[in-house]
């Protein structure tokens, strides 16, 4: 039994009832539904297509992907009206005046995330916008499913500000449809690497082979901020990939950069975005090494250290690991820091909560035997925007921290 909704479109394949009680989280818009609050499902209900969600007086609730898994839907709407064709086009319409109203795209900055998934209601979506290239990453079968009509709306309200799309979603999708390879151009085509200004700054973007979209766009405000305390500076970024830190630090008017990843690409990609920006190569070198290793014989030679890793965690088994993982690093780092120094210190694992990050960094000073002082407390920007129902959109959180 598939209901075509004929004047609009939209393809609503079977319907799910849940027990009763289980409508709460929905009524409070959390938009996971987790497969144990399912008492019986009618119609086609296959990975990928769009279900209604009905109460146990089948009452609808909603509408939302379908997916076998423990959360069983992920909810795109929260009411009784069967979403339209024009689904997408609204949601990314909305996106994008969120966008606006923190002032993104400007004269100085002209890249952003346009979709942060739940955070903009639409959960299982990641989209990144490089000056007129859109970026999709579908992280449910669902978004894949709809990946054309997703391309759909973005024309629609980027209109000439879009000069292509590109799906990248090989490293994000559930492994049955991860094989497809489907990732490519969607939509017009162009050469990368792409030139792209943060905060005036250039940066090469590599969305074809880079990591993630090509770049890590959450850290803007916060590499801003570094440079209140870079100038005149002898500066470590670890963990650099694309060199972010690096370029606003020489921004800023660091005495030294040095810059490290354990990735050769990654190195190389900091060196050619130095060059790019036109800093004199004598104030920066790169290490292709592991950070671990690096901190090792550098005592008292830095004044700022940036810890930002990759995500230690990524799910919660390995919760512990990780926080073995950030104390290391950050008590290496603390050992090794010139006395006055400034550490900003990173967690992008969702599963380590804020508090949890600050104890074990805490740990870490214990260990270090230094005295510290926290000066700021650091998260994601306002284009990675949290649902307050949705608290685990909250990944991003990092410390300033003063070692005397
Ligand atoms: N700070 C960066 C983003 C960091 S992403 C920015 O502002 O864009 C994490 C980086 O850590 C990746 O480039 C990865 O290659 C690197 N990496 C992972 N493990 C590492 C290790 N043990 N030592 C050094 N670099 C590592």
């Amino acid at each position: 039994m598939a209901l075509v909704c004929v004047i609009c479109r939209m393809i609503i394949s079977g319907i799910i009832v849940l027990k009763k009680g289980k409508e709460i989280s929905l009524q409070r818009f959390h938009p996971w539904l987790f497969s144990g609050a399912i008492q019986k499902m009618e119609g086609l209900v296959n990975d990928g297509v769009w279900v209604e969600v009905r109460d146990a007086n089948n009452k609808t609730l909603g509408f939302g992907h379908y997916q076998n898994g423990s959360i069983a839907v992920r909810m795109l709407t929260f009411d009784s009206v069967t979403p339209d064709e024009s689904f997408y086009t609204k949601k990314l319409a909305q996106a994008l005046s969120l966008r606006a109203s923190a002032y993104l795209p400007s004269m100085h900055t002209n890249c952003f995330r346009l979709v942060h998934g739940e955070g903009d209601g639409l959960t299982g979506l990641v989209i990144d916008y490089y000056d007129g290239v859109a970026i999709v990453q579908a992280h449910s079968t669902g978004m894949h499913a709809d990946r054309e009509a997703i391309t759909a709306g973005l024309q629609a309200v980027l209109k000439d500000k879009l000069k292509a799309v590109y799906y990248k979603s090989q490293g994000t999708l559930p492994g049955k449809i991860r094989d497809e390879k489907s990732d490519g151009y969607l939509f017009g085509m162009t050469s990368v690497p792409h030139i792209v200004k943060e905060h005036d700054q250039k940066f090469l973007i590599d969305w074809e082979s880079g990591q993630k979209t090509g770049f890590f766009l959450d850290q803007r405000e916060n590499r801003k901020l570094l440079a209140d305390f870079s100038r005149n500076k002898k500066v470590l970024n670890t963990f650099c990939y694309t060199g972010g830190f690096s370029v606003y630090a020489l921004h800023a008017g660091a005495a030294t950069v040095h810059s490290v990843d354990s990735s050769e690409k990654a190195v190389e990609l900091t060196r050619k975005n130095i060059e790019l920006n036109g800093f004199d190569t004598q104030q920066h070198e790169c290490f292709a090494m592991d950070t671990f290793d690096f901190l090792k014989d550098k005592k008292d030679q830095y004044d700022v250290i940036i810890l930002d890793p990759p995500a230690f965690a990524k799910h919660r088994d390995a919760k512990h690991q990780a926080m073995k993982g950030y104390q290391r690093l950050n008590a290496e780092a603390m050992k090794m820091i010139k006395s006055g120094g400034i550490i900003f210190t990173f967690s992008c694992s969702q599963v380590i909560d804020r508090k949890l990050f600050y104890d074990t960094v805490t740990s870490a000073a214990i260990q270090a035997g230094r005295d510290i002082k926290v000066l700021s407390h650091l998260c994601q920007p306002a284009d990675h925007p949290v649902s307050i129902f949705h608290p685990e959109g909250e990944y991003l959180k990092g410390l300033v921290l003063s070692v005397v």
